[in-house]
């Protein structure tokens, strides 16, 4: 009788578990996590990603579609007007975006620079050089073809140069900023054309006037404006800049 009575209430038991397994299974399958990620926005990225470790493993995420831009030869292959950015510094220099890339949120506390005296959005990306170099020449040179309208001194980078190059996929002319750099060792004038790949200048030397004392790298800025700055505080402001990683002339 007592053991009838333990077996009932195991079955209901187990019925109720099986129950709620399926239930949650069913919640858990129709469960999407939704993260809108602006290009270019890490924190969101961060966000996602923080999201989805904490995340329970029977969750079953699988497909994430973060909204990727196409590759600039699938463009090409569709018959875009494609034309490819010159490297602004010797070597592989996708190696060398390894601390601010465009976009990144940069906060004095957990910046991958340190110490840190900037916050907010990088409107540029950041160039490294590497420990040999620090105390080596280092040629910067033009990305695009395009006038040099204009050379001068800027709170914040030290030396810098702005291009002006003519651009198809930006819908008008963009204006490339090159900052940290050397105004002494320039070697072009204000109003001169230039093309993709010549030399324009060097890199400002480490901690120096000439690289507004920041370390010795090269940050680059692509934008529809002439606005000089290379973080805003607001992400949307970021839509007036270009990402040198996925931008075509
Ligand atoms: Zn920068």
């Amino acid at each position: 009788m007592g053991n009838e009575k333990r077996r009932g209430s195991s079955r209901v038991c187990w019925s109720l578990l099986l129950l709620l397994v399926l239930s949650g299974c069913a919640q858990v399958a129709t469960h999407d996590v939704m993260v809108e990620v602006v290009p270019g926005d890490y924190s969101q990225v961060e966000e996602l990603a923080h999201k989805l470790q904490k995340a329970p493993s029977q969750m079953g995420v699988s497909n994430i579609d973060f909204d990727s831009e196409e590759s600039a030869s699938d463009r090409a292959d569709q018959g875009e007007s494609v034309v490819m950015l010159t490297a602004p510094l010797v070597g592989d220099v996708q190696k060398r975006i390894s601390r601010k890339p465009f976009g990144i949120k940069i906060d004095p506390a957990t910046s991958p620079v340190q110490p840190e005296r900037f916050r907010g959005y990088h409107t540029g990306v950041d160039f490294e050089v590497t420990q040999e170099e620090l105390s080596q020449d280092m040629d910067v040179f033009a990305i695009c073809d395009g006038a040099i309208v204009r050379i001068d001194d800027v709170s914040g980078y030290g030396g810098v140069i702005t291009q002006l190059c003519p651009s198809v996929n930006a819908g008008g002319d963009v204006y490339v900023l090159y900052g940290h750099i050397s105004r002494t060792d320039t070697v072009v004038t204000q109003g001169q054309s230039v093309s993709a790949g010549s030399k324009i200048t060097e890199l400002g030397d480490h901690l120096s006037a000439e690289s507004g004392g920041e370390r010795k790298h090269l940050h680059l800025g692509i934008s529809r404006t002439q606005d000089v700055r290379g973080y805003v505080q607001d992400a949307a402001a970021l839509e007036d800049w270009f990402d040198f990683q996925n931008f075509t002339l």
